[in-house]
């Protein structure tokens, strides 16, 4: 029987010293602000950018939102990100994805202003993520590196094997266990015998989104598992990318889906803001 790691827990337990956090700066005259822009009416980013306000109205912190219609252009877009790039009561902004066609994702991304990038996903970002010198971690490999703290798990000199390689999850995820003297093996669709690598893992993370992908039969007896993924399965439940009925007898330590990952990384967003406003707001 594994340890179900509860998301949830940890995410109330780092939401308490966001709250202090966020006093400490009320302090300095500071209050975080956090703008969301949502371009286009798709349902599942409402459903984000509601429980992305709810969080900030929760820890103290301002929320901008920014509900766009789908045919907004790049123009338009850019100059709603001059206006929020220069607001001083702006430290953090997020363009909620995916965005219309119209619209370059990457010159968006690469538009915002890096002291205000909490997604941390503008190259400049990236660059320090890879230099191990950085301001904001990206959320999800952030909450992640959370819950394996909270739960005494030290990645140094284990064998971590992490299954995708996007921008937002995979490489991200294998840079910072690296940082943490993990080591790291990054497989992806064209990885050969993907299962050899898995079973050699002590540290699992599933990020491919396909549901139950993970197997019993892919992971070490004793293993650390995270499931990233968020999949509905046919009859339209929530379900990761890990085999869960399968997998957890013979794991260590699983994170759960729903309950795991997730709560995570909107406080993890959450702490990005705060970091922004302690390091950049009252200037
Ligand atoms: P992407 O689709 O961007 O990346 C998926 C990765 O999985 C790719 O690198 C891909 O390889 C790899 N992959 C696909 N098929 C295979 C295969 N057969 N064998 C090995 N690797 C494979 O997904 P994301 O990283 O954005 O998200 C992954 C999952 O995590 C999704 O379910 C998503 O919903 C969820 N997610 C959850 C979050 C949370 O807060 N809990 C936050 C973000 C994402 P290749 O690069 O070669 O194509």
């Amino acid at each position: 029987m594994a340890v179900i790691m509860d998301g949830k827990l940890v995410s109330q337990r780092t939401r308490e010293r966001l709250r202090q956090q966020v006093a400490g700066l009320a302090e300095r005259g500071i209050v975080p602000g956090l703008a969301v822009v949502l371009v286009g009416d798709d349902v599942g980013s409402q459903i984000y950018v509601r429980n992305k306000a709810l969080a900030c109205d929760e820890l103290g912190i301002v929320s901008f939102q920014y509900s766009l219609p789908a045919d907004t252009t790049q123009k338009q877009l850019l100059q709603l990100l001059d206006r929020l790039n220069a607001d001083p009561a702006v430290h953090g902004i997020l363009v909620q994805s995916p965005l219309p066609e119209q619209i370059d994702e990457a010159f968006i991304t690469n538009y915002i202003d890096p002291q205000k990038d909490v997604d941390a996903f503008h190259p400049y970002n990236v660059g320090r993520i890879m230099l191990g010198d950085y301001a904001f971690l990206p959320c999800t490999p952030a909450g992640i590196l959370e819950i394996l703290r909270f739960y005494g798990i030290d990645p140094a000199g284990r064998h971590c094997v992490v299954v995708g390689r996007s921008h937002i999850v995979g490489r991200p995820m294998s840079m910072l266990l690296l940082h943490a003297n993990a080591t790291v093996t990054i497989c992806h669709s064209h990885t050969q015998d993907l299962a050899a690598h898995t079973r050699q893992a002590d540290i699992l993370v599933a990020a491919v989104g396909k549901e139950r992908f993970i197997t019993a039969d892919m992971v070490k007896p004793g293993a650390v598992v995270i499931d990233v993924g968020m999949n509905r399965d046919s009859q339209g439940k929530l379900c990761g990318d890990v085999d869960f009925a399968g997998v957890e007898p013979l794991a260590s330590h699983i994170t759960p889906v729903p309950g795991g990952v997730g709560p995570m990384t909107i406080t993890e967003l959450m702490q990005n803001t705060v970091t922004a406003a302690r390091l950049f707001g009252g200037k």
